[in-house]
């Protein structure tokens, strides 16, 4: 625990994983002073498990794949100006699994970020032959970053309290309490948590996965991905991560070690590793919306809204400038399989809407799934 600034700050930030670290950044970049609340070690949730790895997406044209892929080359050049040391740019790999998939990638050629280049199965020769058969996409600027040491640098001359597990806070006199610590506002980076109401109409969900370390004398040169990913070797090490238990809770009578052994044969059905040991095996969940884009912006009282306009229920159209939000009350989450990739660019989106007012991508914005949400609820209704 740290505490340089005593209360009030502007702003209270829940969760110090990567979306928690970008928004304490950006807002602090902005002249806000800001107060990190972990109810865990620094980076303990999903980044801490992830395998960090900064890959384009290989898709075709459209807003998501678009997004992903201006985020990423955001996400090089803000880690590479800010945070060099913990980014290692090898290039990253993506297998094609047959003839249809050159054809299709073809075809997503101008969507995707500059300097890549299509390479053979005989360019490829790290790369198990029965598996390398139809080449793959060589992404110059593919990377991995080093998650927790990211998070960490970011915090560094940043308010942290933890362990500081925030279940509920007070809104009085135009601040947010939550124990001794007062805010103006608040901005949930609570990530797979579900611990607040506020946010239920968003409808986030949770994916588990691992990410196993493993000790080999294979020297890969570069990150490559099918359908798990491997990183670059360094220090004798690689790492092997996938998200891929789509069951919404942690289930204690699920075989997770069965999980973790087809992960270790898929790694092992592309590569040839000379001697395998695994050192350690990381597990975690990531959330994402409905619609797999993230989510930013100011939350809707659900409640308020839906008394004040009980027919939105019914499919009305209201303009979403009327709805009824909670003062000073946002949220930065959903940042899906790519929060590494995504959370510099969506956290100086939302830290500047915050601070100058500009505007959301209404793709991205916390309003699109709350019409959903109205539809079904109970919330608002008369006997509710
Ligand atoms: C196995 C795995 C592999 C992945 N691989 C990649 C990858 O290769 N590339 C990539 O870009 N992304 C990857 N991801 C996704 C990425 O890790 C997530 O999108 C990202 O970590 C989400 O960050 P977050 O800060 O929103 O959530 P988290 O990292 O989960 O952080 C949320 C924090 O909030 C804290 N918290 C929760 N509730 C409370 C509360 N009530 N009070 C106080 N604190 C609270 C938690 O303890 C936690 O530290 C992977 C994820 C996993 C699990």
């Amino acid at each position: 625990m740290r505490i340089s600034k005593r209360s009030p700050f502007d702003y209270a930030i829940i969760g110090a994983g990567i979306s928690g670290a970008c928004m304490a950044y950006h807002l602090n970049k902005l002249g806000k002073s800001v107060i990190v609340l972990e109810k865990d070690k620094i980076a303990s949730g999903g980044s801490g498990a992830a395998g960090a790895f900064l890959s384009p997406k290989l898709a075709s044209n459209s807003l998501y794949t678009s997004f992903i892929n201006s985020s990423f080359e955001f996400s090089i050049k803000f880690y590479k100006e800010n945070f060099s040391k913990f980014l290692k740019i090898n290039g990253i790999l993506r297998i094609l699994k047959s003839q249809d998939d050159i054809d299709k990638c073809k075809l997503y050629e101008d969507v995707l970020p500059k300097n890549f280049t299509y390479l053979r199965a005989d360019d490829i020769e790290i790369v198990k032959k029965d598996v390398s058969n139809f080449g793959g996409y060589f992404f110059k600027d593919g990377a991995i970053i080093d998650g927790v040491g990211v998070i960490k640098e970011m915090l560094k001359g940043i308010d942290v309290v933890n362990p500081l597990h925030v279940e509920s806070f007070d809104y009085i006199n135009g601040y947010y309490e939550i124990g001794d610590i007062k805010a103006k506002g608040i901005v949930f980076c609570a990530g797979n948590a579900q611990d607040f109401k506020q946010l239920e109409y968003l409808g986030l969900k949770n994916i588990y996965g691992h990410r196993i370390d493993v000790k080999t004398a294979t020297m890969l040169p570069f990150h490559l991905h099918k359908s798990c990913s491997v990183s670059a070797s360094h220090d004798g090490l690689v790492h092997i991560g996938a998200t891929h238990i789509p069951n919404y809770r942690y289930d204690k009578s699920r075989d997770y070690d069965t999980e973790i052994s087809k992960m270790i044969e898929l790694a092992k059905s592309y590569l040839k590793f000379d001697g395998f040991e695994v050192k350690k095996v990381n597990f975690g969940a990531r959330n994402s919306s409905l619609d797999f884009f993230p989510v930013l912006g100011q939350i809707i009282d659900v409640k308020k809204t839906l008394e004040k306009y009980p027919y939105i229920k019914k499919g009305s159209k209201v303009p979403k400038e009327k709805y009824i939000y909670y003062p000073n009350l946002f949220v930065h989450s959903g940042l899906g399989a790519r929060g590494f990739v995504l959370a510099p660019t969506t956290s100086k989106i939302l830290a500047e809407h915050i601070c100058t007012h500009s505007n959301i991508l209404k793709r991205l914005d916390t309003q699109r799934l709350f019409i959903k949400f109205a539809k079904k609820t109970k919330i608002g209704s008369t006997h509710s």
